[in-house]
């Protein structure tokens, strides 16, 4: 694999890690790669009676510590090596959160805006029907990402269970709750990444209200806007695919949810209740004390990192920082609270959901929220000692967290298990 690729770049977190501990190269070697990567094409019936097809991809990145979890994206920018990268995070992600999965990660390279939601069910049953003997309740358990959510995982999970012939709730995470569900799945992502910035609150100094920027307006910019805002926190800038708007004195989060439910971009909000927009580009440098960025990867790199305002980076996305990046914000003192910590909300509740399914017995929501935070708590605070004992940034601690973790697992198994002699 190429240096310059994704994978390329996130292997760079790896290998720092590895020097933090003492751990058999095989372990290394083994995680440098993916175990198995699918790639299929999608046929399916567009409504005006032709057809098209569609690249679609499903990872299983290393199953070691249980079956590779993770979600589907639906983008037209996928690539095997974002599904490869997120795939790897995923790895980590739960051996961060000491869940008892390995990662995995899927997508189809399709604009979904640009299908009917029949058209959309047909895309997401074609993606089932070329995976069903890979995914499975015990051997690789798909979830939502971006542009995809839970009718998208209902349509998965009844194709799968067509296909095999009984209900397998367990096969798909972030179901419908009519569908075995789980309650508190929703916002679980956001919710974990708050549950985390309120436990470190006074290590990290943060004062008693902050101005948060959020770049990105979906599932986990938009729950964590409005679980900030309820605690007291101004939200000063917003942005999405389209634009971005700000408020010195905060924004009006209900207006803002209003407007992406009824279908629109944030920026249609701008000229009311003293929302302006503000150039897209400029989101990440906006003065602030908590920058949030909950779109894409990459987001913030080598060009934009110097403007950074924030004192706090709590990453809800996947991969938005890049290596070159980090530095830059680790020089100007920059605390990031890295995905694989940050945003494990999302996975926490998922396997909150899978139990759920398979014991066909369900929590209420009180009890999901009190498992996170203690989950989230209890993480959070080990990898944030690692980082004061060792003297790295938060994010190389998450990753020794996680790669003793997953050391351990892999010497466990034996090497023979991976490699023959
Ligand atoms: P989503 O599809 O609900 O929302 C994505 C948002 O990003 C949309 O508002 C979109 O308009 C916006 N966006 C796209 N390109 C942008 C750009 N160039 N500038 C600004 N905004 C842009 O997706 P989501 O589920 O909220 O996921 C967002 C990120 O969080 C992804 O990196 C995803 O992998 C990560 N994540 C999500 C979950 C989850 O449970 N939803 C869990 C873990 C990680």
């Amino acid at each position: 694999m190429s240096e310059d690729s994704l994978l390329g770049h996130a292997l760079v977190r790896l290998d720092e890690a590895a020097t933090h501990l003492n751990i058999d190269p095989d372990v290394i070697e083994k995680l440098k790669y993916a175990r198995e990567t699918t790639q299929v094409r999608l046929m399916i019936r567009m409504d005006d009676g032709s057809r098209k097809s569609f690249l679609a991809w499903r990872c299983r990145y290393d199953d070691t510590r249980g079956p590779t979890k993770g979600g589907i994206r639906f983008h037209p920018e996928a690539t095997v090596d974002e599904v490869e990268t997120l795939a790897f995070w995923m790895t980590f992600k739960c051996a961060v959160m000491n869940l008892p999965y390995g990662g995995g990660k899927g997508a189809v390279q399709v604009d979904p805006r640009k299908l009917s939601k029949a058209e959309l069910e047909r895309l997401s049953r074609a993606y089932i029907q070329a995976f069903a003997r890979i995914i499975g309740p015990d051997r690789d358990i798909p979830a939502p990402d971006v542009y995809t959510n839970s009718m998208i995982m209902g349509w998965m999970a009844d194709e799968y269970a067509q296909i095999v012939g009984q209900a397998e709730p367990a096969v798909i995470t972030g179901k419908p709750i009519a569908l075995g569900g789980s309650l508190g799945r929703g916002d679980a992502t956001a919710r974990g990444g708050y549950y985390l910035v309120r436990h470190l609150a006074e290590d990290l100094g943060l004062g008693k209200t902050l101005r948060v920027a959020i770049q990105g307006f979906g599932n986990a910019g938009q729950h964590v806007a409005r679980l900030l805002a309820a605690d007291g926190h101004k939200i000063v800038a917003v942005s999405d695919s389209e634009g971005a708007v700000r408020s010195e004195a905060g924004l009006h989060v209900d207006m803002l949810l209003d407007a992406k439910n009824g279908g629109h971009s944030v920026i249609t909000t701008a000229g009311q209740g003293g929302h302006e927009i503000l150039p897209a580009g400029d989101l990440v440098g906006v003065d602030c004390d908590l920058l949030v960025p909950a779109a894409l990867e990459n987001m913030v790199d080598a060009k934009n990192a110097a403007s950074v305002k924030a004192k706090l980076v709590l990453e809800l996305a996947n991969g938005p920082v890049t290596a070159e990046a980090d530095e830059i914000l680790a020089k100007k003192g920059v605390v990031i609270l890295p995905d694989i910590l940050a945003n494990a909300g999302g996975v926490t509740v998922s396997y909150f959901e899978w139990v759920q399914n398979r014991q066909g017995y369900y929590w209420t929501e009180e009890e999901i929220h009190d498992r996170l935070r203690k989950i989230m708590e209890r993480e959070g605070r080990a990898i944030w000692n690692v980082s004061i004992t060792k003297g790295v940034t938060v994010r190389t601690a998450a990753y020794v967290h996680a790669l003793g973790r997953l050391a351990e697992a892999i010497e466990a198994h034996g090497t023979q298990s991976f490699f023959t002699s």
